[in-house]
């Protein structure tokens, strides 16, 4: 277990009288993948929106790399990737020349192809950013992130929609950012994802944190507390099957 490097303390967050975020308070640690589990609402954006700095919060103490996000925002912006809506792109811009945009406005020099080749996109450098297919919007996305050397990413929901095979994929450029040394935070609606991909979740609802620990753990103690599926479970889902007959291969043109 690395050290904190994201202390977030009694979090508060109202949107005028509705109260979104309820005094949640958790640690991100150095080099693990950390997952922000919730059903739509509970609060999981506006959380990491509040720590990425883009959004104010009502009350409580934010931390990063032993920051303080109400005395040092733009040194915590310097140190944190950050995915943007991917709507937000230029669609007529080619990968390259995209990269070099964000580069420019982050004053970093960075390679294009390299970044490229860090996410699988290097044969893709002369597209244009709207003729990609959504997996690979997502790799470009999740690029970008890259930029400035950042110590932690956050990747809000970015397999969304994805088919099985680009979302494996992404799984592993995410597991290969992280062997790199960045922090991952994540937020995701599939626990098959969160359970493969997350060293720790908390799992939030309407506001509060109502568990925090590993997927493994919080399945053990699940398991201790009684618990029993309803029926014998197979040794295999269908995500299986259409795995095991389509490839683990992407299928991008
Ligand atoms: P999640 O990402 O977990 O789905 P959000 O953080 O986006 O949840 O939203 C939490 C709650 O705050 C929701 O009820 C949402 O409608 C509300 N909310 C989010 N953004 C705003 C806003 N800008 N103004 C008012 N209410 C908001
Ligand atoms: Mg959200």
């Amino acid at each position: 277990m690395g050290k904190t490097i994201i202390e977030v303390k009694n979090l508060h967050k109202k949107y005028g009288d509705f109260e979104a975020v309820k005094g949640i308070s958790f640690d991100v640690y150095e080099g693990e993948i950390f997952g922000l589990l919730g059903p739509n609402g509970a609060g999981k954006s506006t959380t990491l929106e509040i720590i990425e700095t883009l959004r104010d919060k009502t009350s409580g103490e934010v931390f990063v790399d032993g920051m303080n996000l109400d005395t040092s925002p733009n040194e915590i912006k310097k140190i944190i990737g950050v995915q943007l809506q991917t709507s937000g792109y230029y669609p007529s811009l080619n990968l390259v020349e995209l990269i070099t945009l964000f580069s420019g406005l982050y004053n970093e020099d960075v390679d294009p192809l390299a970044l490229l080749d860090k996410v699988n996109l290097r044969d893709k450098a002369k597209a244009k950013f709207k003729e990609m297919s959504g997996g690979q919007k997502q790799r470009f996305s999740i690029a970008t992130t890259l930029i400035n050397k950042p110590k932690i990413i956050f990747l809000d929901e970015p397999t969304t929609g994805l088919d099985p095979q680009a979302r494996r994929n992404l799984w592993d450029l995410i597991r290969e950012i992280r062997n790199s040394g960045t922090t991952v935070v994540i937020t995701t609606h599939y626990m098959d994802e969160a359970e493969v991909l997350c060293d720790r979740v908390a799992i939030i609802d309407s506001g509060k944190i109502i568990a925090l620990n590993s997927p493994d753990h919080l399945v053990d103690e699940l398991v201790a507390s009684g618990f029993e599926k309803p029926k014998e479970v197979k040794q295999a889902n269908l995500e299986d099957v259409f795995i095991n007959l389509t490839g683990r291969e992407l299928r991008e043109e």
